[in-house]
C-alpha cells in the first residue's frame, strides 16, 4: 500500500492529467496505457474516495463484497486490485454488461440478487474484509446492516449514501444524519466526507462493525 492507495492502484498520467489507474481490461471506454486503465473518479464513488485520500483500509488482494454493481464500472476496478470480488446487482439489464466485465476477470463473481436479501447469496459469498455499497435506493443503512454478517470484525464498510434516494425534498445534510444514526446500530462510523462536486448530494462513509 502506498499513498493510502491499495496495492494495485496507482496515480498515473493520462492525457496530461494524473488519475487513478488499475491494471485490467477496459470496461467503459476509459483511456488505457499498456496494461493500465484510468479509473474515472467522476463516474465512481469509490474512485472519488480513494482519489481524495480517504482512509478506506483497502490493502489489495482482500475479498470484497460489492453491493450495487450496475454495469461494472467501479467493481471492475475493484476486481483488478482485490481478491475474490462478489458483485451484487438486482437489475437484469446492467447485469448483462457486468457479465462482460467479469469475463476476463476470474476473481469477479456477478450475482443477480437483491442486496436487501443477503440470505439469497449467503451460500456463495465468503467472509470479506470490505463491503463497498453504492445502491442508491431508499433504505441504504438497512442494506448495510443486513450485509454486515459477511464483514470481518475489523473489516470496513465503504458506503456511498445518495441523499435523494432516501428523500428527494429533504435537506441532504438532514438525510445524512438520519442514515448515520441508523447505521450506528451496527457500525462504528470512522470517517465521512461529502463527495461534492464530483458526486452531488452523496456522502462517503467509512465504518467498521460494532462488536
Ligand atoms: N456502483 C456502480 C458503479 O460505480 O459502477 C453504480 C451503481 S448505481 C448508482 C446503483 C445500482 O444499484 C443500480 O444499478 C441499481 O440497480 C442497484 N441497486 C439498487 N438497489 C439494489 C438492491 N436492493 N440490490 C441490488 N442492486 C441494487
Amino acid at each position: 500500500m502506498s499513498d493510502g492507495l491499495p496495492d494495485g492502484v496507482e496515480r498515473r498520467p493520462f492525457d496530461g492529467r494524473e488519475r487513478l489507474a488499475t491494471r485490467g481490461s477496459p470496461v467503459y471506454g476509459e483511456p488505457t496505457d499498456g496494461d493500465w486503465r484510468a479509473w474515472d473518479a467522476s463516474r465512481s464513488k469509490l474512485g472519488a474516495m480513494l482519489s481524495r485520500g480517504l482512509d478506506t483500509g483497502l490493502t489489495g488482494g482482500e475479498p470484497v463484497l460489492y453491493l450495487g454493481a450496475a454495469a461494472g464500472t467501479t467493481v471492475s476496478h475493484v476486481a483488478d486490485f482485490a481478491g475474490p470480488t462478489y458483485a451484487v446487482e438486482f437489475a437484469p439489464r446492467p447485469t448483462r454488461d457486468l457479465l462482460d466485465a467479469a469475463a476476463p476477470r476470474s476473481n469477479l463473481f456477478p450475482l443477480l440478487k437483491d442486496a436487501r436479501e443477503p440470505a439469497s447469496y449467503a451460500h456463495v459469498v465468503e467472509p470479506v474484509d470490505a463491503i463497498v455499497q453504492d445502491v442508491a435506493t431508499r433504505g441504504q443503512a438497512e442494506v448495510a446492516l443486513r450485509n454486515r454478517r459477511f464483514l470481518a470484525d475489523d473489516g470496513r464498510l465503504l458506503l456511498a449514501v445518495k441523499a435523494r434516494s432516501e428523500d428527494v425534498v429533504a435537506d441532504p445534510g438532514d438525510v445524512f444524519e438520519r442514515v448515520l444514526e441508523d447505521l450506528r446500530s451496527g457500525y462504528e462510523v470512522l470517517a465521512t466526507e461529502r463527495l461534492t462536486p464530483t458526486h452531488e448530494d452523496h456522502l462517503a462513509v467509512v465504518a467498521t462493525p460494532r462488536t
